[in-house]
């Protein structure tokens, strides 16, 4: 097993940790506002594995040169669009399946990796930063912790190539910071072959654009009568009953990205559809959440390096002094 390999697959188990056991682990930044330096998250410093290096400077070598020829922030801002030639030009340097395993068509990068593929995107467009990380980082997140292997082969293939992409579908009009309060709810058929999907979710990145949604909804506990909980789904627009209700929701910043507003509508969905186990779908989706908080960060720090980079320019520049002092 590579050193990549065994990174995914603690991944994993750590995920499945969260799924299944009590309490979990104090993290940094939470041990921070509790008071507590918890060292082990953050010394010795996480370094990329050796292993990894030179795939991911090769990697991000030839992302930097398809930025260089092909991105347009600018023009990406002012059409409120990211063209598609650009998307396409994503998947093939891999962007768009960097930890997906290679048996899938993959890049199999680590975490990290990934991290510094948003970070270099993130520098210098944040609409594209955020679209791949809905994409990757929440989109198929969910696909590549709790898939099973059937699910993995059906549908991973031509969302790590960007061929489909993918959107990650928790909120709605009542459950935004209540993450809980999904109001959708997923009914299961008198035969139990399928689940019948009513509700609305809105503020859902790449929905209007991709193929292949992971839906949260509300289904009943099997052997509790008038208790329910939340259970992940795959979700296709073609589905009878998806209506997008509004395919491109205005935005004063990242304007580039495709925010969307749907509803389903009796939508049938097939059991096998279900992404993890029946009923843990709120863990499913912060879990999904803890891995994009890590690249959506790595974006949010190219973009400040560029803002850095860019005061410095402008305090060595003689001619703008009074801005500098403004800036500064
Ligand atoms: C550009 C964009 C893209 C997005 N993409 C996705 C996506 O791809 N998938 C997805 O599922 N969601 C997505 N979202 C939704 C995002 O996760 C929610 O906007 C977020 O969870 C906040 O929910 P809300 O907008 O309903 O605000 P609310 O939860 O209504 O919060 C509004 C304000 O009230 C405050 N507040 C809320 N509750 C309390 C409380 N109990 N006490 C004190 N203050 C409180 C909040 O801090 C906030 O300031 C996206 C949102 C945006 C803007």
């Amino acid at each position: 097993m590579t050193e990549t390999e065994a990174q995914r697959q603690k991944e994993i188990q750590q995920a499945e940790e969260l799924l299944f056991t009590g309490p979990q682990a104090l993290g940094f930044v939470k041990g921070l506002f509790q008071g507590h330096f918890v060292s082990d998250w953050v010394m010795p410093y996480p370094r990329i594995a050796a292993a990894e290096q030179p795939e991911i400077d090769q990697t991000l070598g030839e992302l930097r040169k398809f930025l260089d020829e092909h991105l347009d922030p600018a023009e990406i801002d002012r059409q409120a669009d990211i063209p598609r030639d650009v998307i396409d030009g994503l998947g093939r340097v891999g962007v768009l399946g960097a930890t997906a395993p290679k048996e899938v068509g993959g890049r199999g990068f680590s975490q990290m990796a990934n991290c510094k593929i948003l970070e270099e995107i993130g520098s210098r467009c944040a609409s594209t930063s955020v679209f791949v990380n809905a994409h990757h980082s929440i989109g198929i997140r969910a696909l590549l912790l709790f898939g099973t292997t059937e699910q993995k082969q059906k549908w991973l293939p031509k969302l790590v190539t960007g061929e489909w992409l993918g959107a990650f579908a928790l909120t709605e009009p009542e459950a935004g910071s209540d993450a809980a309060n999904v109001q959708m709810t997923a009914t299961p058929s008198e035969d139990g072959s399928h689940y019948i999907l009513n509700g609305e979710k809105r503020y859902i990145t790449n929905a209007a654009i991709g193929q292949v949604l992971t839906v949260m909804a509300r289904t009943p506990v099997p052997g509790k009568p008038g208790k329910d909980a939340i259970t992940a789904f795959l979700v296709t627009p073609d589905m009878p009953g998806f209506e997008m209700l509004e395919a491109r929701m205005p935005k004063m910043g990242i304007r580039g990205t495709v925010t969307s507003r749907f509803a389903l509508q009796n939508v049938k969905v097939p059991k096998e559809n279900i992404l993890g186990p029946l009923g843990k779908g709120l863990k499913v989706a912060l879990t999904v959440l803890d891995f994009g908080r890590t690249t959506f960060g790595a974006c949010c720090t190219g973009g400040a390096k560029t803002c850095l980079k860019l005061a410095v320019a402008i305090r060595e520049s003689n001619s703008t002094k009074r801005s500098v002092t403004f800036i500064s």
